[in-house]
């Protein structure tokens, strides 16, 4: 009973989400990451960058950026990241904003990486806007000019 067994399949064997929710993949980044729906929230978005950057899907990551971030260099710049670094773990520490009927919104996170043999954290707040209706990522604001203070 492994395979492929569709979205009604037993929950608790499945494993667990990568971006750190304790649901299976399946009920939480998994349906957004195969497209199948949409994040309602920003924070739900930036939760299934974090696991596609685990699963190294960078066609999703590349969807998923704001048209006004892409370039011709993302996909190269996306590759060269997922290439070097071996992801640990995701903790959202702040959200602003990024609801269900917001236009904007801010998550503040910190992921735990591997690169080089040396764990790392990476602070990051994202910023998310709405493009045609979904949520995308815009850019990073920035750790240091604004520390939650939060820890
Ligand atoms: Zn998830």
């Amino acid at each position: 009973m492994s395979e492929y067994a569709g979205p009604e399949s037993v929950k608790t064997e499945e494993p667990l989400c990568p971006c750190g929710s304790d649901k299976s993949h399946s009920d939480c980044c998994g349906p957004f990451i195969q497209r199948i729906v949409k994040p309602s929230t920003a924070e739900a978005l930036m939760r299934s960058r974090y696991s596609a950057y685990v699963m190294n899907t960078i066609d999703y990551l590349e969807e998923t950026t704001h048209p006004k971030s892409r370039n011709r260099d993302t996909r190269r710049e996306l590759e060269n990241t997922l290439s070097e670094i071996g992801w640990i773990g995701l903790r959202v520490t702040g959200v602003v904003g990024g609801g269900p009927s917001d236009k904007s919104g801010k998550v503040s996170l910190v992921a735990d990486y591997i690169v080089g043999g040396s764990p790392k954290s990476h602070r990051e707040r994202s910023r998310f806007k709405r493009y045609r209706g979904e949520w995308k990522y815009l850019d990073d604001q920035g750790s240091q000019e604004e520390m939650d203070g939060s820890d």
